[in-house]
């Protein structure tokens, strides 16, 4: 079904107002907010999966919302097109890198068209707007104005650099010219000496910490803001904005032998993709980034891997170049497939273009799913099944995980059994019992009365509590919360049984009342889960007969009771039909192996997709338990004593420490635990020396599962701090004596 939506009526309220019980909610200012809000710049040398589709979906989702709350929007996404890499895998490929990358730009369009993410128009004016780099003559001239403004202020030198730096991440690894390998990819990291250009990172060290105290929402969530706060208190660096070496990017001003550093380019494309073009500049530019003194607010979602160039690099650029400073940079976490961090050498990347939403829809094919459907219907059960599904489950900020098992399981509990059962309980009733016109509720009032319910004051705090929570993005919580109320709409139907009631005139009322109570609940939902369900909140929106479209209701007007008086609701279609958990399983399962198979043979099987968003993630310390031995996304999470209890940490003495050969990261380890000899393969073989090792007391998690790391056997693992953004890992050890086998609690 496609619903095309008049225009909407804009409300004023800004960004900040928070809603009481009452559903009033304060407005600061008569004029109409603005919100410009962007994904990172997708690195386009391979197909998008799963990860990288969860920053644009999360921003569709936000910026629908922004749009029914009355903003003016602005949503941006695109590629960033600098880099050899980019070079290489175009003469992989065979073709001129230019159509290489355009090529690659249209994948990108594609899979938001397939998942449901409208491009800009007059129909969608919060669609995406996409901006493109090197490739984009505006672009160019945006990045090399912002090079010159940074000059004219002093804030450029011309010095040498002598460094060891990575093609393949395009990122310098050390700054020295000692052989190294690349922490990251493990790569061999190339020697680089050449004269270049220096942003002075270093004095905008004092400016950078009073930013970060004076608005201590420009970095969320605010366990991200403190790392990035010790990072500038510790020192910054100048950092060397130039390459000699680099065909392929944006050439320097007035010094075409250099090419402009990769992060200076990308960052700029969030002020070339609203219409910057140095002095050139479009309505749209200034109404949302000038604005950002004013009523703007400007926003920049990111994977946390990039969080040091947007929350330190990006502000110094705009600084030195006297440009307003956006309002928020957040940084998501990453998006892991079983736990398991997604990677192409791996074999587990999820791609969320097959099986999932590939125009075929969830299921796929006659046997699982009824071909009644139309493709376009099952397309979209599909695209909102892993909508819902992603922002669900992962608590915005923290890392998820993605496995078709979850996937399928929430599809079924939440969205069939759970929204799609109320609708297909309570509609139909409707139709029999009140010749399709639908019941006044409960009022609110009458609800404590003992004949009362309790859902118009649970429809009230949850559409109250949504509001507030949306504001800062927290999906997981507000959806969670919005499927309470569907389940307080399903146990009052359960308990109050309108279908056994007789037909006694008497009775009529509590037969309405319950019935009226159901159909307000599911207005409220198809209100408030719109931003994330915008197909199937629409279609409900429809059977309940309601105007114009759930987007055009702003959520924080929504008050129980607001229901027309004669409202006669349509046919009750199931908007989410139940899957066959284990066929639908074997299918995705099949598609995605055969998928897997495909890629493996095309070209671009050289390009190894090794991270979320396309800057290279830290591995963990040791892979038994991924996620990292100190992720401190995790530190958020809160388990009980007895969860605690069932870890056997246990203290231990390295005997021995050998490199595993062709895996650069790992060390092989015998540790002894008093009781035997482990062994342990860590991630720490570019941290530590062997011959440092032996000796050392370490914690070893005696009680893991054993697994094979390139081969060779792992019983458990070593507990290490991960420090700073790379995650160097810092064995955690004891001061004093302590005999091996010793228990930790
Ligand atoms: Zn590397």
């Amino acid at each position: 079904m496609s619903v095309v939506c008049g225009p909407l009526k804009f409300g004023t309220q800004p960004y900040s107002s928070e809603t009481t019980d009452d559903g009033q909610h304060t407005t600061d200012s008569q004029e109409m907010k603005k919100f410009y809000l962007t994904t990172p710049i997708y690195y386009p040398n391979a197909r998008p999966h799963v990860g990288s589709a969860y920053t644009t979906i999360v921003c569709d989702a936000i910026a629908r919302y922004k749009r029914m709350c009355g903003y003016d929007v602005a949503f941006l996404t695109g590629t960033d097109e600098h880099g050899e890499k980019l070079q290489r895998a175009a003469d992989v490929a065979g073709i001129p890198v230019e159509q290489f990358v355009a090529e690659k730009r249209e994948l990108f369009k594609d899979l938001w068209r397939t998942l449901g993410i409208p491009q800009h128009s007059s129909e969608h004016p919060a669609g995406y707007r996409f901006v493109h780099t090197s490739q984009n003559p505006a672009h160019r001239t945006a990045v090399q104005w912002m090079i010159r403004q940074a000059g004219k202020a002093g804030y450029i030198e011309k010095k040498r650099y002598e460094g060891r730096y990575c093609v393949f991440d395009e990122r310098y690894v050390s700054d020295n010219p000692e052989p190294v390998n690349c922490d990251i990819c493990g790569r061999p990291a190339e020697l680089i000496s050449e004269e270049n250009y220096f942003f002075r990172l270093s004095v905008f060290q004092d400016r950078l910490l009073r930013l970060y105290k004076d608005q201590p929402e420009f970095v969320l969530p605010d366990f991200r803001m403190n790392e990035v706060k010790s990072f500038v208190k510790g020192g910054l660096h100048d950092i060397s904005i130039s390459r000699r070496r680099l065909k392929w990017g944006i050439p320097w001003p007035d010094d075409p032998e250099q090419v402009v550093y990769v992060w200076y380019d990308a960052l700029t494309s969030y002020l070339t993709g609203i219409g910057f073009e140095g002095d050139k500049r479009s309505k749209d530019f200034e109404k949302y980034w000038m604005g950002a003194e004013g009523p703007s607010e400007v926003v920049h979602m990111i994977g946390k891997d990039i969080l040091r160039f947007h929350a330190v690099y990006w502000p110094a650029f705009l600084m030195a170049a006297g440009l307003p400073l956006p309002k928020t940079v957040f940084a998501h976490g990453w998006i892991y497939y079983q736990q398991d961090k997604m990677s192409k050498s791996k074999g587990n990347v999820v791609y969320p273009d097959n099986g999932i939403a590939d125009g075929r829809g969830l299921v796929l094919h006659d046997k699982i799913l009824d071909l009644t459907y139309p493709a376009k219907e099952r397309a979209r059960l599909g695209n909102e099944a892993l909508r819902y599904y992603l922002l669900r489950d992962t608590p915005f900020g923290l890392d998820g995980s993605f496995s078709y098992e979850g996937l399928i399981q929430r599809y079924n509990s939440d969205l069939a059994n759970g929204l799609g059962n109320l609708a297909k309980r309570t509609l139909p009733m409707i139709r029999s019992y009140f010749d399709g016109i639908a019941p006044s509720p409960v009022q609110q009032q009458a609800s404590d009365s003992e004949t009362g319910s309790l859902l118009p004051r649970i429809a009230s705090q949850s559409r109250t509590y949504a509001v507030n929570r949306l504001a800062s993005h927290e999906f997981s919580t507000v959806l969670t919360e919005i499927w309470r109320l569907i389940s307080g709409a399903d146990r009052e139907l359960n308990e109050r049984r309108p279908w056994a009631i007789t037909d006694d005139p008497s009775q009529r009322d509590r037969r309405a009342d319950v019935l009226g109570n159901a159909y307000e609940v599911l207005r409220f939902v198809a209100v408030l889960a719109y931003p994330v369900l915008p197909l199937a909140t629409q279609q409900l929106w429809t059977q309940l007969n309601q105007r114009e479209c759930a987007a055009g209701v702003d959520p924080r007007s929504l008050q129980w009771g607001q229901l027309k008086p004669g409202t006669i609701v349509g046919k009750a279609e199931p908007i989410f039909p139940r899957l066959d958990k284990e066929a639908t399983l074997r299918k995705l399962r099949e598609l995605a192996d055969e998928d897997r198979a495909r890629e493996k043979n095309t070209k671009e099987a050289s390009i190894q997709v090794e991270s979320q968003s396309e800057q290279k993630p830290v591995a963990p310390v040791s892979t038994p338990a991924s996620g990292g031995a100190g992720d401190s996304a995790a530190t958020d999470q809160k388990i009980t004593i007895d969860n605690f209890a069932k870890i056997d940490l246990r203290v231990g003495t390295i005997l021995s420490a050998e490199p595993i050969p062709g895996a650069t990261k790992l060390l092989k380890l015998q540790v002894d635990i008093g009781t035997e000899v482990r062994q342990v393969c860590a991630g720490i073989a570019e941290y530590y020396k062997p011959e440092d090792l032996v000796g050392m007391k370490i914690v070893l998690v005696a009680n893991l599962q054993p697994r094979k790391l390139r081969g060779v056997e792992s019983n458990g693992m070593i507990l290490a701090a991960s420090v700073g953004e790379q995650g160097k890992p810092v064995l955690a050890t004891f001061k004093e004596e302590v005999p091996n086998g010793t228990k930790l609690k």
